[in-house]
């Protein structure tokens, strides 16, 4: 039998494939979604993809033209609509250890986010279990949830594990004097974070094994020293990319489109260029920061840039 696309929304269906009547609870709208919670292994780690929560980042930020921008909304099926960006954090569980790969943006950028700390305890992990913080960055969508209000860090026995360029850009006089005033706040709270964990930091450069089956790879032009992980167990890997995207609609089409608070534009479109290479020369599962959650799947090329591939959810681990 088939049926009319009418008679699917017309709930002629029903009748038509002689479905028992449903008995519909009735209940309010929840409207909030649960914390968001994703796992999947890697090998034999176990990778938990946590949700910060999401922010807008329009169009304009990324000098897209207005015209392409609409368009890709459109095919997107997203037209009308604020363009918003999730922030992921992500849980390592090598087994002998916990690893958060970045901590959130608690209130750095309005209500819509902070929400990992929930994110961490429906995922039944306390604050004092993390061993060590690996940083991408130090923006403080990636870092603002290592300490509280006071300053204090929120994770007593975590080592912060900082890429060296990223560190000393941050604590350079001079570059946050040169800075846009709007992005001076960014150098305060890197050094807030940094200073909470001063007994406890570690600072790497460039590509090296950073924990046990965990290489960086440096990815700058966002930050000086913007870096991603390679995941690898056995046969199994996964690359976190940190802000290699910002906003999947406009910039896996257009790579060349980066967000204003870049801190070298060009070396970013070129970077960002490469990584989307090599994820889909080489069929990399991928993961970032600020891809739609839970963030992990596949990149693809497409007659215009690329296109992104979700993962589909791991029903068994
Ligand atoms: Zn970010």
């Amino acid at each position: 039998m088939t049926l009319s696309r009418r008679q699917l929304f017309s709930g002629a269906a029903a009748s038509a494939l002689s479905l028992p009547r449903i008995a519909v609870a009735k209940a309010p709208l929840a409207s909030i979604s649960l914390p968001g919670v994703v796992r999947r292994r890697i090998g034999s780690v176990e990778v938990t993809a946590l949700l910060d929560g999401y922010m807008e980042m329009p169009a304009e930020l990324f000098s897209a033209p207005s015209a392409v921008a609409e368009k890709l909304s459109v095919q997107a099926f997203k037209e009308g609509q604020p363009n918003l960006s999730p922030v992921n954090s992500f849980l390592l569980n090598l087994g002998d250890r916990l690893i958060l790969v970045d901590a959130g943006a608690a209130n750095s950028f309005g209500p819509t986010l902070g929400k990992l700390p929930q994110a961490l305890e429906a995922n039944g992990v306390s604050a004092d279990q993390i061993d060590a913080i690996l940083v991408t960055h130090m923006h403080p969508d990636h870092i603002s949830e290592t300490i509280d209000a006071n300053g204090n860090a929120v994770f007593p026995n975590a080592e912060l594990i900082v890429p060296e360029l990223d560190f000393s850009y941050w604590h350079d006089d001079a570059a946050m004097a040169a800075a846009p005033n709007a992005l001076k706040p960014f150098f305060t709270g890197a050094r807030l974070a940094a200073k909470a964990y001063a007994k406890r930091t570690t600072q790497i450069s460039g590509e090296a094994e950073v924990l046990p089956g965990v290489r960086s790879m440096p990815l700058p032009g966002h930050t000086p020293d913007h870096t991603g992980y390679i995941v690898t167990s056995g046969d199994a890997s996964l690359f976190i990319w940190a802000d290699i995207i910002h906003n999947a609609t406009l910039q896996l089409a257009h790579p060349e489109w980066g967000p204003a608070f870049d801190v070298d534009p060009a070396q970013a479109v070129g970077t960002r260029q490469r990584a989307l290479d090599m994820a889909a020369s080489n069929r990399l599962l991928v993961a970032g920061m600020h891809m739609p959650f839970p963030t992990v799947g596949h990149i693809v090329t497409r007659t215009e840039g690329f296109g992104y591939v979700p993962a589909e959810w791991p029903y068994h681990l």
